[in-house]
C-alpha cells in the first residue's frame, strides 16, 4: 500500500529520492512467511519505513542531497539502519534532504525541492523535509531523521508530524555521514506519539562503533509515550523566547497547548535561560567549523564524483573541479565559514568564544532543570513557508532555527508535537519539549498528554 501511494503522489511529493521496491517487497515477504511458520519476529515486523537519505543502507544509494555523492552506494549500513533491519522493519526508500542535512526547508536539495503535502507550494521544514512529507502525505508510517541544530523537529512542526531529537549519545550516529559531529542526532519521526516511542526504542541504546555513544539504559519512551500523565510536571516557559517574529497563530496555538496542560494539573513556571538569545550565533559558527572539517573527505578520490580526470589537471585541481562542481551554494558558504573560523588568529575569536557560550547555554539549561522537569516553547516561529521565498536570503532561512539550537548545543533531548493549525492560513504549529539528558521519556509523556 506505502509503495502504491508513493507511485501515487511522489512525482509531486518530491519526499523520496530513491523507493527500494524489490527489497521492500522482498523483506515484507519475508516477514510473512517467518510468521506462518510460526517463527519469532522482531518489534515491528513488516512496518515499513522511510529513511532520511544521511543514513547508509549498504546497496542502496546514499547521496546526503549532493551531488558529489550522486551513485555512491556504501557497503556498509549505519547502526539506526542495522536495527531498523533487525526488528523487521521493511525500509521503503531513502528521502529528500537538504544538502548535508544543511537548511531548513529541504530547497538545499541537489534533486529538487520537497513539497509539503499540506499545500505543495509551501516548503515541507528542513533538512529532514521528505522524511516528515512522506509522512504527512501517508506515504510512509514512520521515518528517520537526523537533528543538527532542528531538522527532526522543524519539518515535523510545518507537517504537523511527530519528531523526536534524542539526547546525544542516546542513538548511534555510526553510518550517519557527518555533518556536525558534536551535534549530529538521529531520531525517530512517525504521525503518533506512540509510533514514535516505539521507533525510538528500536533504535536507541548504547554503540561501541560510536565513541559518543552513551553507556546507559534506553529512557522508558514508551510507557511514557502510554501514559501521557503530566499531573505534577513542573512545565517551564523560558522568557527569552518571547518577543516579536512569532506567526500569531503559532502564538495562539501554543498558548493554548500550555492551557491545556495546565488543565491536566502540569504546574506552569516561568524560567530564565539568558543565553539563550546567544544560540543561534554560536551554532552559526561551531556548525560550520565542524563541516568544513568533516566534509574535507569528499575529495574526488575516496567517494562519489570526480571532474577533471582526463590527464590535463594535477590532483589538487581534480580535487578543486570536482567539489566546485558537486557540492551546492549553502555548503560552500559553510565551508568558507568554518574554514575562516577555524584559521588560527581568528580561532580563539569565533570557534573558541562560541564554544564559550556553548558552555553556559548548557549551564542555563542545567539551572533551568533544577526547578522544572520539561521545558516547552513553539517549536517553529512561523508555519510552513513558501518555496522560494527564503531561499536567497540565509539569514531569514537561519532564523527558523531559533528554538531549536540550544538543545543541540547542550546535548538533550527535545522534540515537536502537533498542536493544531493556524487559524490565519491552516497549517500545522508544533509544540517544542525540552528535557534532561536521558529524560526522553519525559518528551513523550507531555506529547502524549496533547494527542
Ligand atoms: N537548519 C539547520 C541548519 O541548516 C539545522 C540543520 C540540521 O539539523 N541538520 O544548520
Amino acid at each position: 500500500a506505502c509503495l502504491d501511494r508513493i507511485a501515487a503522489v511522489d512525482e509531486t511529493i518530491n519526499a523520496f529520492l530513491y523507493v527500494d521496491t524489490d527489497r521492500a517487497l522482498a523483506r515484507a515477504a519475508a516477514v510473512d512467511a517467518k510468521i506462518a511458520a510460526g517463527e519469532a519476529v522482531g518489534p515491528l515486523a513488516g512496518v515499513p519505513l522511510a529513511l532520511k537519505d544521511v543514513f547508509t543502507y549498504a546497496g542502496a544509494p546514499t547521496t546526503c542531497g549532493s551531488k558529489i555523492l550522486q551513485n555512491w552506494i556504501p557497503p556498509y549500513d549505519a547502526t539506526v539502519t542495522r536495527r531498523l533491519l533487525d526488528a523487521d522493519i521493511v525500509i521503503l526508500g531513502k528521502t529528500n534532504m537538504d544538502e548535508f542535512a544543511m537548511g531548513s526547508s529541504t530547497e538545499n536539495s541537489a534533486y529538487g525541492p520537497t513539497r509539503n503535502p499540506w499545500d505543495t507550494d509551501r516548503i515541507p521544514g528542513g533538512s529532514g523535509g521528505g522524511s516528515a512529507a512522506a509522512l504527512a502525505a501517508f506515504e510512509a508510517p514512520l521515518a528517520i531523521g537526523s537533528d543538527t541544530g532542528g531538522s527532526i523537529r522543524q519539518p515535523a512542526a510545518v507537517t504537523g508530524t511527530v519528531g523526536v531529537k534524542p539526547t546525544y549519545g542516546g542513538t548511534s550516529r555510526y553510518g550517519l555521514v557527518a555533518m556536525a559531529s558534536s551535534l549530529d542526532q538521529p531520531g525517530p519521526c512517525a504521525r503518533t506519539v506512540l509510533d514514535a516511542a516505539l521507533l525510538h526504542e528500536v533504535i536507541a541504546g548504547h554503540d561501541p562503533c560510536d565513541s559518543t555513544s552513551i553507556d546507559a539504559p534506553v529512557p522508558p519512551v514508551v510507557d511514557a509515550a502510554r501514559s501521557g500523565d503530566v499531573s505534577g510536571l513542573r512545565v517551564g516557559i523560558v522568557k527569552e523566547f518571547a518577543g516579536d517574529g512569532y506567526a500569531p497563530g503559532v502564538e495562539q496555538r501554543f498558548g493554548e497547548a500550555v492551557e491545556l496542560l495546565a488543565s491536566l494539573g502540569a504546574e506552569i513556571v516561568e524560567v530564565s535561560c539568558p543565553h539563550f538569545v546567544y544560540a543561534l550565533p554560536a551554532y552559526y559558527l561551531i556548525m560550520p567549523s565542524e563541516v568544513s572539517s568533516n566534509l574535507a573527505k569528499f575529495d574526488a578520490m575516496r567517494f562519489g564524483l570526480r571532474v577533471g580526470d582526463d590527464g590535463s589537471h594535477s590532483a589538487e585541481e581534480v580535487m578543486a573541479l570536482t567539489r566546485e562542481a558537486g557540492f551546492g551554494a549553502e555548503v560552500k558558504r559553510r565551508i568558507i565559514i568554518g574554514t575562516y573560523a577555524l584559521s588560527s588568529g581568528y580561532y580563539d575569536a569565533y570557534y573558541g568564544q562560541a564554544q564559550k557560550v556553548r558552555t553556559l547555554i548548557s549551564r542555563d539549561f542545567d539551572a533551568a532543570f533544577s526547578s522544572v522537569d520539561v521545558l516547552v516553547s513553539p517549536s517553529t516561529p512561523v508555519t510552513a513557508f513558501g518555496i522560494g521565498e527564503k531561499v536567497d536570503d540565509p539569514l531569514a532561512m537561519y532564523m527558523n532555527d531559533l528554538c531549536t539550537i540550544p538543545s543541540n548545543l547542550a546535548g538533550n533531548a527535545s522534540a515537536s508535537f502537533p498542536i493544531g493549525l493556524a487559524p490565519e492560513d491552516g497549517l500545522p504549529v508544533g509544540l517544542q519539549v525540552m528535557a534532561p539528558v536521558l529524560a526522553d521519556d519525559r518528551l513523550y509523556r507531555v506529547g502524549a498528554a496533547l494527542e
